[in-house]
């Protein structure tokens, strides 16, 4: 736990351990216009909850104490306790409106999504790797209802207020990213949408309507926001925070391109459908890690077809590419 004033404003970083491949993330208590706000919220486990009252008791805080809860995603790993904390203390929680459906497990939009991806693998030539991640999808809706937040969300978007913070909408990472941003201080808090020492996943997931989101697209528009505020530090929801977002940004983009390069020599050497790409690209890690790799390799595609660096062809149901 690291405790910092800056400009005003009392910064207390939490580190947990979850359950989730990622392991440790971030929550912050940000102590601002003498109110006790709540930036992202952990894993749902009973260590991450005695972990929490610790880390308040160690400031001279208690639950409650808290004023509001400020969501940067939907993700189980910033949102855990929420549904803890609100059955203590009826405090508003902020999310994106598109946060809602995901965070309150609406069966409708979670069915919705999964007949999204056994579309999607179809179309893109996954066959039965693809089959077997959607039945995979499939049997975890039935564990939904353990993971749906129970308390009421404060819709948030571009420019709003949320508790003396501003807020900024940069999808990429998840649909429903946030970030909030301390015009003084210039101090972002910004989830997953930055992270220092790994790249952040941009997931491909549909809209409202199950329409394919260009989430890579989205994901580079939304750093290349957030260059122009010139963020003095970013405090992100894994790892440490970032003190030279710029430079940070740069590398993530031509690192996107630099990948994009090479797919695209992919495809100029034969390959055609998304997962033929993805299996010469990642190899077994095809099989390991289908949905990240997949998400990855349509993301690619989608980013440059959007760059008219190369185009795709619908027929007899599969999407092929050329360059
Ligand atoms: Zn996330």
């Amino acid at each position: 736990m690291t405790s910092e004033s800056r400009a005003g404003c009392k910064v207390v970083e939490i580190r947990f351990n979850t359950p989730y491949e990622v392991g440790e993330a971030n929550v912050f208590l940000l102590e601002l216009d003498n109110r006790l706000l709540l930036v992202d919220a952990a894993a749902d486990t009973d260590e991450c909850w005695r972990d929490f009252q610790d880390a308040l008791a160690a400031e001279g805080y208690s639950v409650g104490d808290l004023a509001a809860i400020l969501l940067t995603h939907s993700h189980p790993d910033h949102v855990g306790l929420v549904n803890r904390i609100a059955e203590r203390r009826d405090i508003p929680v902020y999310a994106h409106p598109d946060a809602v459906p995901r965070l309150t497990r609406d069966p409708d939009f979670l069915s919705m999504r999964v007949e999204f991806y056994a579309r999607l693998y179809r179309e893109m030539g996954c066959g039965e790797a693809g089959e077997r991640q959607v039945d995979k999808l499939r049997a975890a809706l039935s564990g939904n209802d353990g993971l749906r937040i129970r308390a009421d969300i404060t819709a948030v978007r571009e420019s709003d207020r949320a508790e003396g913070t501003v807020v900024l909408e940069v999808p990429g990472h998840a649909p429903d990213h946030l970030a909030f941003w301390l015009p003084g201080s210039r101090t972002m808090f910004a989830g997953d949408h930055l992270l220092s020492r790994i790249s952040s996943n941009a997931f491909v997931e549909p809209d409202r309507d199950g329409r394919r989101l260009p989430s890579l697209s989205n994901y580079v528009r939304s750093m290349e926001k957030c260059l122009p505020l010139r963020p003095a530090r970013v405090y992100a929801g894994h790892g440490d925070a970032i003190d030279d977002a710029a430079a940070l940004i740069e590398h993530r983009i031509g690192r996107i391109r630099k990948k994009a390069e090479s797919v695209r020599g992919l495809i100029l050497g034969g390959k055609s459908t998304a997962a033929e790409i993805a299996q010469a690209f990642y190899g077994d890690k095809y099989g390991t890690l289908f949905g990240p790799v997949m998400s990855e390799i349509i993301g690619l595609l989608d980013f440059m077809e959007a760059e008219g660096q190369i185009r795709s062809r619908y027929a007899d149901g599969i999407v092929t590419y050329t360059a």
